[in-house]
């Protein structure tokens, strides 16, 4: 099979390599159909990820079918349509009792990270019952799939975190995919004003779109001066860092307002500081952690009922033999105005040690074709016999 593997910093290869199996009782073989890029393989890719060796297949963001199951697997069956989680839980250990898997003693995010991950024609996933989700018969593969992450994570780690209230005043800072995604969870708990801060007009522009009643730009600086005089100088009830800067910390500390909650989703790779000299007079509420996504069930059944939509923060859809390209394109988000970028499987089959797009395929198929037609001694340029090359292809598609 094909995988996205990771060769140390700048280095990623789409490379062969052994499909996985079942290792344990407790784990499902899935053939993955969809994956996508997260902001955190970008941080792996750039070396800002420790625990991520050497050859590990990346990826922690999939949809798939079920091709086998360990026997201790009770709610999965081979043929099934499921949702992965980007979060591994044996469903036993204190935290996972305690409601933490994201922190499971023996899982927690450890797909694409310790673990071979979802960024391969084929994925292990460890305690299956756990980690799976069956999709319901009316939710694409894709849509499924902005819930492996990115949707669980803007409305556990941002909105819930964030303790958000009817008529609350929400700022987002980071309009990224998990930012926009906080911003179409938050719509859930009616909020009377969402401020959605970045610096990509095109995300910007996605955010007024999806619900923010004011976007800006803080290219300038400005951002906190702009927000204080959107809330009479009163500040937010709840602050969502979604960027993991230093920078971005110190504005959703500056603009909350008292008894507000600052909710901390992005992922830091650099310390940030804590201004408390000017927060301790506020009453307020720092939180901050992964995602647990206890709420994926939840999320399935609100798209069912048309309460939710992630569908507009796919930008690209390409097939998985360009998923280098696609790593460039995440990279190089505000050029190519991307969000998140789908990469479907299926569209390619494999030749030896080349992955083949459709268009090669054809390629392939005819060259074949065309060396038998020519092996056979017909006497004809392969260019010029057009009609008996095409009777040639429908025979041999036959045999
Ligand atoms: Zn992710
Ligand atoms: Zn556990």
């Amino acid at each position: 099979m094909f995988a996205v593997v990771y060769h140390g910093p700048g280095k990623l290869g789409l490379e062969k390599r052994t499909k996985p199996t079942i290792q344990a009782p407790t784990d499902a073989l899935v053939r993955v159909t969809h994956t996508t890029i997260c902001g955190t393989d970008l941080a792996i890719l750039q070396g800002g990820v420790a625990t991520v060796d050497n050859g590990r297949i990346i990826g922690h963001e999939g949809v798939g079918v079920v091709e086998a199951v360990g026997g201790s697997v009770t709610h999965f069956k081979p043929g099934d349509r499921v949702l992965i989680s980007c979060i591994t839980a044996c469903g036993h250990c204190p935290q996972c009792r305690r409601g933490l898997p994201s922190n499971c003693a023996s899982g927690g995010w450890i797909l694409g990270n310790t673990i071979d991950g979802c960024q391969a024609e084929y994925v292990r996933v460890p305690y299956a019952d756990n980690g799976l989700h069956p999709i319901p018969a009316s939710v694409s593969d894709e849509v499924a799939l902005m819930l492996s992450d990115i949707v669980p994570t803007g409305l556990e780690v941002g909105v819930m975190n964030g303790d958000v209230q009817f008529g609350d005043v929400v700022a987002i800072v980071g309009a990224g995919p998990v930012g926009l995604a906080a911003l179409l969870a938050v719509q859930f708990f009616s909020p009377s004003q969402v401020i959605v801060v970045d610096i990509d007009e095109h995300r910007l522009a996605l955010a007024q779109r999806l619900g923010a009643t004011a976007t800006i730009n803080n290219r300038d600086g400005e951002a906190r001066v702009r927000i204080l005089a959107l809330t009479n100088g009163r500040g937010v009830d709840t602050a969502i860092e979604a960027v993991g800067h230093p920078l971005t910390c110190k504005l959703v500390q500056e603009i909350i307002g008292v008894g507000g909650t600052i909710a901390n989703i992005g992922v830091y790779s650099q310390s940030a500081e804590l201004y408390k000299q000017s927060l301790w007079v506020k009453n307020i509420t720092i939180r901050m952690g992964v995602v647990n996504t206890t709420t994926i069930p939840l999320l399935l059944q609100t798209i069912q009922g048309g309460k939710l939509d992630p569908s507009p923060l796919i930008t690209h859809r390409l097939p998985f033999t360009d998923a280098l390209r696609a790593y460039d394109i995440f990279a190089n988000a505000a050029r190519e105005q991307a969000v998140k970028i789908v990469l479907r499987m299926g569209e390619a089959q494999v030749d030896g040690e080349r992955l083949l797009t459709e268009a090669a395929l054809v390629d392939l198929i005819v060259d074949r074709v065309m060396a038998r037609v020519v092996s056979r001694g017909c006497g004809r340029s392969p260019d010029r016999a057009t009609t008996s090359h095409q009777r040639e292809v429908t025979h041999d598609l036959d045999d």
